[in-house]
């Protein structure tokens, strides 16, 4: 299976799933209709599947139009979202199997941005390959999501989920946040070098319109302020002393960043 990452919109991304073999595809979270066609064409590809995170239409956006051309492809989503996905036809909840391409994808429940969210993970084909993760807008390159429907608390429990995966995990992420996010980031763990580090390479990636996702999630646990509310020095930063707080103010600070 092979991802390509198609940009829509001015700062989302859409994935593209390719199974060679059978000459099909699924896509996750097709905003726009348009720019996922254009691949299909140039792969010569079949949409089987649609498999949206929530229900934001920066991410459901191009169901519709999709499944004109595609009118056999099936649509998942989270079953809370029940009623809020265009042509949603699966319903799934946490611990949930699903079939992408040649691959096996386990549902993560991860309320907060909104209060169906889900997630996929893609478990390594092989022992030492990676492992893929789609979040949607919960995890971001160096940041998370906003909580438009969801607590702190809930926000905390479900990146808390993502933050078990294995470090060798692609994280794609469904927007290109993360110059900005990197910059907040240094403003509260400014002591942190492999963040100091990484702030670099993004602002150079970026100054030549690079994209930056997949990031890796290895990465993420070392340099993120949303998977590193329970660190002394942030917890200090934020003058706070539990997790929870400590999450619930840097995610104000960044709402006001
Ligand atoms: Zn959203
Ligand atoms: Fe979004």
């Amino acid at each position: 299976m092979e991802i390509h990452r198609v940009a829509a919109f001015s700062d989302n991304y859409i994935f593209v799933l390719h199974d060679i073999a059978q000459g099909q595809a699924a896509v996750v979270d097709p905003g726009d209709a348009e720019p996922v066609l254009q691949t299909l064409k140039e792969l010569g590809a079949t949409l089987t599947a649609i498999f949206n995170t929530h229900h934001h239409s920066d991410h459901v956006g191009g169901n519709r139009q999709l499944l004109e051309r595609f009118p056999q492809a099936q649509v998942y989503g989270g079953a809370e979202d029940r009623g809020r996905i265009p042509g949603q036809t699966h319903f799934l909840q946490e611990g949930d199997w699903v079939q992408i391409c040649d691959r096996q994808a386990e549902v993560i429940f991860v309320p907060g941005h909104t209060y169906a969210h889900i997630a996929y993970y893609l478990a390594p084909a092989t022992p030492n390959d990676w492992g893929e993760l789609f979040c949607g807008d919960t995890l971001f390159a160096g940041g998370c999501g906003r909580l438009f429907e969801g607590t702190p608390q809930q926000m905390v429990e479900s990146l808390g989920k993502l933050r078990q995966l294995p470090d060798t995990t692609r994280v794609w992420c469904a927007h290109e946040y993360t110059l900005s996010n990197l910059k907040f980031a240094v403003t509260v763990d400014g002591t942190n070098a492999t963040l100091q580090q990484r702030l670099k390479q993004v602002q150079a990636a970026r100054a030549q319109d690079q994209p930056t996702v997949p990031t890796e999630l290895g990465l993420e646990k070392q340099t993120n302020p949303f998977l590193r509310w329970d660190q002394a020095s942030l917890q200090q930063a934020m003058n706070s002393t539990s997790t929870v707080q400590t999450f619930a103010r840097l995610r104000g600070k960044k709402d006001l960043f």
